[in-house]
């Protein structure tokens, strides 16, 4: 097996895109949460980070993703030569990031088939084909087609909603795509169904994929035993402390989190408290929703 923390590229793939985060640091609400994080990922490769609970899994979503209230304190995130840190959420995704969100939000009054069609027109795509394509992506998925036109996650289950955000991920094709516990909320039919559809879209063009390149977060290794990964990342204490294949994740799942990183570090038990739902006014939800920090990006 060749070393799977260096940056090797799937055959067909040809590495065209590259996510690189290099000494992130950054904060909320004056505590630093992340503490200098460095990851590489590039077109075709599965990245898994795991950590214990409040170990800044989500923290490192969203500052990728660019949600507002976080201070970033050091380092850089550049996809494809572009600084992401320097454009809002929808110029991120334009440029080709997308992320799942952990909570997916509820939209009243918008339809996930509005909402693909307004990304598709933003993005300079026909709309008119978006609704095939949609079609086509629930059917991959399993996911019931009357919810297509239904207003965004109001009501669905929690698997309903993960399928949900990957119908997303397979119509909008991004170049990279972080995903934030997807396995959580989610039973085994349903993830299975989510980790093969993205599973797929990481396979070269020519297999059918998009050679799409993946951060998958998570707290428990059961994603991984459905999406393949190359590398593996433990972060605790807001720093990648272990990086290694895919035998880091069952190593973890023997020792625990305490076995591996010690129990200071794997003790810090806050995360992201389940009772706090993220809102239209914050779709990233979590703990610092409705927060009444200024907005770094405004
Ligand atoms: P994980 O996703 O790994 O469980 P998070 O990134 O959600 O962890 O949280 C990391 C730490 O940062 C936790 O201690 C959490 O309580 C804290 N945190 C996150 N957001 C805020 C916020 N808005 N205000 C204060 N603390 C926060
Ligand atoms: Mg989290």
């Amino acid at each position: 097996m060749t070393d799977p923390t260096t940056t090797a590229e799937r055959p067909g793939t040809a590495g065209e895109h590259v996510l690189e985060i290099a000494g992130l640091r950054a904060g909320v609400a004056g505590k630093e949460i992340l503490r200098g994080v460095d990851l590489t990922v590039r077109s075709g490769e599965v990245h898994a980070v795991m950590g214990p609970n409040g170990s800044g899994k989500s923290t490192l979503a969203h500052v990728l993703m660019g949600r507002p209230g976080y201070e970033i304190t050091g380092g850089s995130v550049v996809l494809d030569g572009v600084d992401l840190l320097a454009l809002t959420p929808w110029e991120r995704a334009q440029a080709g990031l997308f992320l799942a969100l952990q909570y997916p939000t509820e939209v009243p009054g918008v339809s996930l088939h509005d909402l693909l069609q307004t990304s598709a027109r933003a993005a300079g795509r026909r709309s008119d084909d978006i609704t095939a394509e949609i079609a086509a992506e629930a059917e991959r998925l399993a996911l019931d087609p009357r919810l297509i036109d239904r207003p965004l996650n109001v009501d669905l289950s929690g698997g309903e909603k993960k399928k949900n955000e990957t119908l997303q991920l397979g119509v909008l094709r991004p170049a990279i795509a972080v995903l934030d516990e997807l396995d959580s909320g989610l039973d085994v039919d349903a993830l299975r169904a989510c980790a093969r559809r993205i599973e797929a879209e990481t396979q070269p063009v020519a297999d059918g994929g998009t050679g799409l390149g993946v951060l998958a977060i998570t707290h428990y290794n059961r994603l991984l035993h459905e999406l393949r990964a190359d590398a593996v990342h433990v972060l605790a204490g807001g720093t990648i402390v272990r990086s290694g294949g895919p035998e880091l994740a069952l190593e973890l799942e023997d020792s625990g989190y305490a076995g591996l990183v010690g129990p200071e570090l794997a003790g810090e038990d806050e995360g992201t408290p389940v009772a706090v739902r993220p809102t239209i006014d914050d779709p990233f939800g979590g703990p610092g929703a409705g927060d009444p920090f200024a907005d770094p990006l405004a």
